[in-house]
């Protein structure tokens, strides 16, 4: 029996459809969700639906009951997390679950410089708790979901350009579509057990050559303007951007610029079993419409 948490975000239902889709029986799923009125759409797809909520510990452990193994969706509260998560592997190991699956994120810098420790302080904290765990465990360090280039780039774009201080480094982000498949794959075959594997794209990209990509979709010449750090923070702020929207733009683009996501090895494509959707084919997409 296998637990897909966060099953009403974006991931955990996508990962569900592929298990559908790939023949897993519904009835070897359950979905933990934390508000039930989001999950009819699940139960009518033959699901058993589960409640709980990462800060409830009681709960999850009547949760877990029964899984042998878990998905566990990172959460979406960034103050939290950490307490959220060990809750979690706690409750999987009371309860007597095997194997916790986790998404977690791409980085190489693991240090407090990094730009990007907002984000992957919360994620190493849960990687060594699941490795001091006892159970088995498979960490999926998922690349920056390209999905998010859109929004980093603004609506804009068409008007005037790309403004964003991420250099021209090159990155393989992944779409999160990509990210999901591989993991259902990972959900129904054996031999994962405590590993750790990087869902990043096959080919790197640079944000100039995505300035590219989207000028010959659009059949005009986008810029691309890299400011430095303060420029950027000074002119969003002017603009009346929210400050913590800023912070996270600012953040992950200097890890960018430093390659935190440019990648030799990935283990995607080798999971999914066909290339992961390009840079090039999902700004087409997007850009043409
Ligand atoms: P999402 O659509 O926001 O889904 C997050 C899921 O986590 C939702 O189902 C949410 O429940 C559930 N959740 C949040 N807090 C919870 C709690 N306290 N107890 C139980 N469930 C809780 O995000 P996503 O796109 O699926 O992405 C999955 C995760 O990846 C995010 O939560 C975040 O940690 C991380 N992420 C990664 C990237 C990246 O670029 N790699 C980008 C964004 C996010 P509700 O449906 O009730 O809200």
């Amino acid at each position: 029996m296998v637990l897909i948490t966060g099953a009403t975000g974006n991931y955990g239902k996508s990962t569900i459809d592929f298990l559908l889709q790939k023949g897993f029986s519904s009835s070897n799923i359950v979905a933990l969700v934390r508000n039930e009125e989001k999950a009819s759409g699940l139960k009518e797809k033959g699901i058993a639906v589960r409640v709980g909520d990462y800060d409830n510990y009681t709960q999850l452990v009547e949760a877990f009951e029964g899984i042998d193994k878990l998905l566990l969706i990172s959460g979406s509260d960034m103050v939290n997390r950490d307490k959220q998560h060990q809750n979690a592997v706690n409750a999987a190991k009371e309860a007597g679950v095997n194997h916790i699956i986790y998404t977690s994120f791409e980085r190489k810098n693991e240090t407090e410089t990094s730009p990007i420790t907002f984000v992957s302080a919360t994620h190493i904290a849960t990687e060594n708790c699941l490795k001091s765990s006892g159970l088995d465990y498979t960490i999926l360090r998922n690349s920056l979901y390209m999905d998010m280039l859109p929004m980093f780039f603004g609506d804009k774009v068409v008007e005037s350009g790309i403004f964003l201080p991420a250099g021209d480094t090159k990155a393989a982000f992944a779409l999160r579509v990509d990210m999901a498949e591989a993991t259902a794959n990972i959900l129904m075959t054996e031999g994962h057990e405590n590993k750790t594997y990087n869902f990043s794209n096959s080919e790197n990209v640079s944000i100039p050559e995505m300035a590219g990509i989207i000028s010959e979709v659009v059949g005009k010449e986008i810029p691309y303007h890299s400011p430095s750090q303060e420029v950027y923070v000074e002119t969003l702020t002017k603009a009346n951007v929210p400050s913590e929207y800023i912070g996270m733009f600012a953040g992950f683009s200097a890890a960018i610029k430093q390659g935190e996501f440019t990648v030799e090895n990935s283990d995607l494509e080798k999971i999914l079993g066909r290339k992961p959707i390009t840079a090039k084919e999902f700004l087409t997409k997007v850009y043409a419409s």
